[in-house]
């Protein structure tokens, strides 16, 4: 062993030996029996790129692994897997793009990614990775499927939803872009009516926003998550159409303005429209309706002055008063029934439109000091009721709820609770999913597949890709097409549509506690084991759509009584985003393959060593913030593991026959060695990994210090495999060299964490003498190790030297370290 003493380090042969060394002796394979202290560690489920990861996916896997192997060495039962969200556009497009079957490009991209999680030393257990394209999978998810059918939570109708001619699919409202653009491909996107599955998610919507207190989980994705939800008190009320038999509907967040409403608005798509437009306005409408929609939802809300008078007038049933009726495209169909009242002085998109077509503007809110003058703009905040009949003089925020209690009594309207929220939209005229388990049967309609029929297979198909008539291509497919009604036994036509790809990102992780299970989607024991994962770590990017979902689909399995709990991320961390600098311009943006900037951790591997990469992932940048890769970052973690690693290597070479004890003790590196398990390990715990490690930095600073003060002793070499255990789930590979150079078992990373005892960590104290002109005056306790200054002034603050030093200058002061201090004077 002795002749590798002296070696450099160079990382690529130590990271080969142990990553094989580990797969071999199945290092990372979960407990069967979870028992007490278990801890389910997961990542976000990634879909596998062609481009495959690059460091910043790293900012997510590290520190993931680091708790794994923390809780390892703590004695924990851990459960690390990692799998694949393998359907869906985003694998279908690039297989697209590629030419090649999604089919293969999964698989291959899979195999890339495990190879690069690999070599940067992630310990998953790889005996439970899934992929959700995979049959023994995605039978659950259609299983899941009729468990949301069953249980009228599945649903079909027609509606106009947004479709994206690029991608030729329908998406959710979650996945067009605030711009009005898909999610997927950046193109504008149109609507379209078609027949659809839709998830009633809507069911839900109280309690997936009121548990949002109930989780651990960064505030602006609970912030986003509880926009998203959207919900809001208000009042509902009817409006008589003047000389007609109609009503409609409006509903308003804001009753306390109900007296300033001059005109009323419906959504171009209002059912009512047609029957109330009067034959002089009848082909205006008409144009401005077509128009209207082909706009997308942004573009609507965003230019809110053009419409048209219908013609038709409205009763306001709390004064009687008749307004003008108009369409306009910034009230949405899908919103409060697709009506609103207009109150121009107090809403800003009504006042705009009021000046331009000429409607009055009267103030029922006076702003504080308000003369009775116009308004430049809407005045939204709250204020005092005026021309609002017997409420005039209240403050508007009291006057809100009392108004509402009133249209209650009077009958003229309700207290409704409205949700932006709609229900989730799971259809995808696409080939790349989970087929819909649905056959239609001219006799009896529309019939589930019995479970006992799962799963409905995926069939391979050359003419995968979509063609231009918006079907999915499944529907060419005559073998997947025709089926035989499971309750008639009569012909039937198979559902050609596929699920959107996020229904199999709903239940993932509930499959992870027993991949391979055939009875069931999990094994309901194993489930009762591992319960909710521990932690979860992703980026914000699916604060809506995947956390949002997978709350939902573990409410109606709860509900169901198939799982134990109802949050399945009680503890959510997310990571900042990576950027890097552009070589030529020295821009900084975020890392991705359309910017150019990608830095993959293979390159950064291959030259600087695995640990070298995690190093720096760690220490760049607390956990959560956004972060730019550099250079000379890299370089630097590695010439921290060189030093570990030269230090280890003399431990180990000029290992001394002592051991620890043998010498007089020395408590101030005893007493590092302690506060850094102590700093090591809080910070691990707080997810403050950039900290962990500079304490690793200290430490070994002290002990480089120490080594050369001492040379090798029983205490350096006892303090160097303490710091070779704490470093283990930083930078694994090193750790397990030199941990095995120093003769210790394998492997080091099934050792017990460190423990520190209190009394170290805190300094001893030593008591100095204090002098003034070489007299003893009195005595002080102080901490060991005292640095001169403060030394200086506890001494001259004693009674026993003031008494002496008093009138006199002091000249100087000689300090002898945990001896004592001499005050000289003048
Ligand atoms: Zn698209
Ligand atoms: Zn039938």
């Amino acid at each position: 062993m002795n002749q590798q003493v002296n070696d450099r380090f160079d990382p690529q042969p130590v990271d080969a030996r142990w990553q094989k060394r580990w797969a071999e002796t199945g290092m990372y394979r979960t407990p069967t029996e979870p028992g007490k202290r278990k801890y389910y560690c997961l990542d976000f489920f990634p879909y596998p790129s062609g481009a495959g990861l690059s460091v910043g996916h790293g900012r997510n896997y590290v520190p993931t692994d680091v708790i794994s192997r923390y809780r390892r060495m703590r004695g924990d039962a851990v459960l690390h897997p990692m799998g694949w969200d393998a359907f869906g556009l985003p694998a279908e497009n690039e297989a697209i793009k590629r030419g090649i079957h999604p089919c293969e490009t999964t698989t291959q991209y899979a195999a890339n990614y495990r190879r690069q999680m690999t070599a940067i030393g992630c310990s998953y257990d790889w005996e439970r990775e899934i992929n959700s394209s995979d049959p023994a999978y995605y039978r659950w998810t259609q299983q899941l499927f009729l468990l949301l059918y069953q249980r009228g939570l599945a649903y079909r109708a027609i509606g106009q939803q947004w479709w994206c001619s690029t991608c030729k699919t329908v998406l959710a409202n979650e996945q067009v872009e605030s711009d009005g653009t898909c999610w997927r491909c950046h193109q504008p996107v149109g609507k379209r009516d078609l027949e659809q599955w839709y998830f009633r998610i809507s069911a839900y919507a109280d309690e997936l926003l009121s548990a949002l207190q109930t989780v651990d989980w960064p505030e602006h994705i609970v912030a986003m998550q509880r926009n998203w939800i959207g919900r809001s008190e208000g009042v509902e009320f009817e409006m008589q159409v003047v000389g007609r038999e109609e009503r409609f509907s409006v509903y308003t967040t804001r009753p306390d303005t109900v007296y300033g409403m001059t005109f009323a608005v419906l959504a171009p798509e209002h059912t009512l429209l047609d029957s109330i437009v009067s034959p002089d306005q009848r082909q205006a409408v008409k144009v401005y309706c077509e128009q209207s929609v082909r706009r997308s939802e942004v573009d609507r809300q965003q230019s809110g002055r053009d419409g048209v008078f219908t013609g038709a007038y409205a009763v306001n049933p709390v004064n009687g008063a008749h307004v003008p009726v108009y369409v306009a495209d910034y009230v949405l169909a899908s919103y409060g029934g697709g009506a609103i009242m207009a109150v121009p002085a107090h809403d800003q998109r009504d006042f705009d439109f009021a000046v331009r077509h000429g409607i009055p503007v009267p103030v029922v809110i006076a702003p504080p000091g308000w003369e009775g003058d116009g308004l430049e703009q809407a005045y939204t905040e709250p204020g005092t009721m005026v021309h609002s009949g017997p409420w005039d003089g209240m403050p508007s925020e009291e006057a809100k709820g009392r108004i509402v209690d009133w249209m209650e009594q009077e009958g003229i309207g309700r207290r409704t609770v409205n949700y932006r929220m709609r229900d989730w939209l799971i259809s995808r005229q696409r080939y790349w999913g989970t087929p819909v388990p649905i056959v239609y049967c001219d006799r009896c309609g529309t019939v589930p597949v019995p479970e006992s029929d799962l799963p409905v297979l995926l069939p391979h198909i050359d003419e995968w890709v979509p063609g231009q008539d918006g079907r999915s291509p499944l529907a060419n497919v005559p073998e997947f097409v025709q089926a035989t009604c499971p309750q008639c036994g009569g012909p039937a036509r198979r559902e050609t549509d596929t699920m959107d790809g996020f229904a199999c990102s709903s239940w993932y992780f509930l499959r992870f506690v027993s991949p391979d299970y055939a009875e069931g989607p999990f094994d309901p024991d194993a489930l009762a084991g591992w319960g909710a994962p521990d932690l979860y770590v992703g980026g914000a990017e699916h604060a809506v759509m995947h956390l949002l979902y997978a709350r939902f689909w573990t409410k109606v399995m709860a509900d169901a009584g198939l799982i134990p709990f109802r949050e399945p991320f009680p503890v959510l961390y997310s990571q900042g985003v990576m950027h890097a600098r552009d070589a030529e311009t020295g821009e900084v943006r975020r890392m991705s393959k359309s910017a150019g900037n990608v830095v993959t951790p293979d390159e950064v591997a291959a030259a600087h060593g695995a640990d070298a990469l995690r190093v720096y992932l760690l220490f760049m940048a607390p956990f959560e913030n956004n972060t730019v890769w550099e250079e000379e970052g890299i370089v630097g973690a590695r010439r921290f593991l060189e030093r570990v690693w030269r230090l280890a290597n003399a431990v180990v070479g000029g290992r001394t026959a002592r051991g620890p004890g043998d010498g007089p003790e020395d408590t101030e590196l005893r007493r590092i060695v302690h506060r850094t398990i102590q700093r090591v390990t809080e910070d691990i715990e707080a997810f403050k990994f950039n900290t962990g490690i500079a304490a690793l930095m200290e430490c070994l600073n002290a002990l480089v210090g120490y080594h050369s003060a001492n040379g090798v002793d029983g205490q350096l070499t006892e303090a160097t495999r303490t710091f070779l255990l704490l470093l283990a789930p930083f930078a694994p590979h090193i750790a397990e060299e030199l941990w095995q150079r120093m003769g210790g078992a394998y492997s080091i990373h099934q050792q017990p964490w460190p423990s520190w005892e209190g009394a170290a960590v805190t300094r001893e104290t030593v008591t100095l003498v204090v002098q003034v002109d070489g007299r003893v005056r009195d005595r002080v306790d102080v901490p060991v190790g005292m640095p001169e200054a403060d030394a200086r002034e506890l001494a001259l603050a004693c009674k026993g030297a003031q008494r002496h030093v008093d009138g006199h200058t002091v000249a100087r002061v000689v300090y002898v370290p945990g001896r004592l201090i001499n005050i000289v004077t003048a």
